[in-house]
């Protein structure tokens, strides 16, 4: 096992993996720009060195600088949390090329799922569904309009190294498409340094629903069951629960077992995701990601397993523990993503915690670095705190959920706490109905 694990990230998922390496007797060094100095990632870990000013791409963005701390204080892998540099396979290939252990899949893998267009052909080759959508990048406008035509407005066009939710654009009618084209091809280029792009239908009212799978270095592949992440605001996630209100038992065994046997036919290790999009009883993949995600927690408290812990011992080479046998799901999690933005613009609202007291109890859990004085950076991404709720059933779980954002003190900054209060009283949230425009049409309706 490692002695020391370098934390190539800030905020709440620094945290998290500082504190799966104490429970496992790893030495942790934090890395920091100097706008976290007085971060609490910086403050827990066993060493912290600073990697540059507040912009991320001359920090936590810098490999140079991230893989310089590693090898100054010794450490024998590094874990990149998500975000960052989560997904940059020339940066896991530079980590092993300085002997050290990248926590996370092979580099080829993390390149091949980070393009778009190669995921959905893996995707395919795998026994997977996909979209129905282009084969290949689009060489022109002409090819898009053609395929366009051949499977139906409406369709979007995504960039193909798209992410966050970035790189997408619907188009209902070919007299938008050649505009279309050229605009999100261009903003590809200048956003993610690559122009291709590729067409899918767009679904009208499908449902996010993604797989956890967690692969060992020898062939043996679990899943861990379904997120439902439906309720989503610009294609980011704000709201993710386990088990899916929508599937049944035998549906969420036959998506598992699917996402499952295609990892193995990839020949993939350490922890994944399959996401798919869920319409009219079908499932079509639309992207695999090959990092920790924003949501694993609430997978962990509905099968018990610490993942960060996995994904750190299936680095290390270390076999998986059980078979899918072994798996076990228990009860009901939600996960609330709070913001510090205003609960009705989204403006970010970066500042100084003046108070904060977080809610707690049984079944719930809350993964953030805030503390009482903290100044919130304006530099990074606004997701202070992730509230997430356990029960024996989604019911109780609402419950939990509302006692606890009851609790929830945040003070000196606005939160979007008050949009997850407003969201209970939405009986269609509260039935479990709801697809992912759900929450675009909630926000627009509760803002006119
Ligand atoms: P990113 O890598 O930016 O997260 P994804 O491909 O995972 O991009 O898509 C993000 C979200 O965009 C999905 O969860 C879904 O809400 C929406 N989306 C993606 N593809 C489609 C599609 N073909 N039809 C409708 N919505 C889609």
């Amino acid at each position: 096992m490692f002695d020391k694990v370098l934390i190539a990230n800030r905020g709440e998922v620094a945290l998290r993996i500082h504190r799966a390496c104490r429970e496992m007797g790893i030495k942790t060094v934090a890395v920091h720009s100097t706008a976290d100095s007085d971060a609490m990632h910086v403050r827990l870990a066993d060493q912290a060195v600073c990697i540059g000013p507040p912009p991320a791409r001359d920090s936590y963005l810098n490999k140079a600088a991230v893989l310089s701390a590693a090898t100054i204080t010794n450490a024998d892998a590094v874990h990149p949390g998500y975000g960052f540099l989560s997904e940059n396979a020339d940066f896991a290939d530079m980590v092993a090329e300085h002997h050290m252990t990248f926590i996370g899949p092979e580099p080829e893998h993390i390149r091949r799922m980070g393009d778009k267009i190669a995921a959905r052909e893996a995707a395919k080759e795998a026994g997977l569904p996909v979209v129905p959508g282009s084969e290949g990048a689009l060489q022109d406008e002409g090819e898009a309009l053609a395929m366009a035509d051949e499977i139906g407005y409406p369709v979007l066009l995504k960039a193909a190294s798209g992410g966050g939710g970035k790189g997408m654009k619907v188009v209902r009618g070919p007299n938008e498409l050649a505009s279309a084209y050229r605009t999100t091809r261009s903003e590809a280029e200048a956003a993610f340094g690559n122009p291709a792009l590729y067409l899918e239908k767009y679904l009208e009212a499908p449902r996010h629903i993604e797989i956890q799978v967690m692969a060992d270095n020898y062939g043996n592949v679990i899943h861990l069951g379904e997120r439902d992440c439906s309720l989503q605001r610009k294609h980011q996630k704000v709201v993710e629960e386990g088990p899916s209100p929508a599937l049944n038992a035998d549906q969420r065994a036959a998506i598992g077992d699917l996402a499952r046997e295609a990892a193995a036919s990839l020949g993939y290790s350490s922890l994944g995701t399959m996401e798919f999009l869920y319409e009219d009883g079908k499932f079509y993949f639309i992207e695999m990601n090959t990092r920790l995600q924003v949501e694993h927690p609430v997978t962990e408290m509905i099968s018990g397993v610490d993942l960060v812990r996995e994904q750190i011992r299936l680095a290390a080479g270390a076999p998986l523990e059980y078979g899918q046998e072994s798996v076990n799901l228990c009860g009901h999690a939600i996960e609330c993503r709070i913001n510090a933005e205003n609960p009705h613009t989204f403006a970010p609202s970066p500042g100084r915690v003046t108070e904060y007291h977080a809610p707690g109890g049984l079944g719930v859990r809350v993964d953030s670095a805030l503390y009482s004085g903290y100044r919130i950076p304006p530099t990074y991404d606004s997701m202070i705190a992730k509230l997430i709720v356990h029960g024996n059933g989604r019911n109780e779980c609402l419950m939990r959920l509302r006692r606890a954002l009851e609790e929830f003190v945040v003070e000196g900054v606005q939160t979007t706490i008050p949009l997850h209060m407003d969201l209970l009283t939405a009986p269609d949230f509260v039935n479990g109905v709801y697809d992912i425009h759900w929450l675009e049409k909630y926000v627009e309706a509760a803002q006119a």
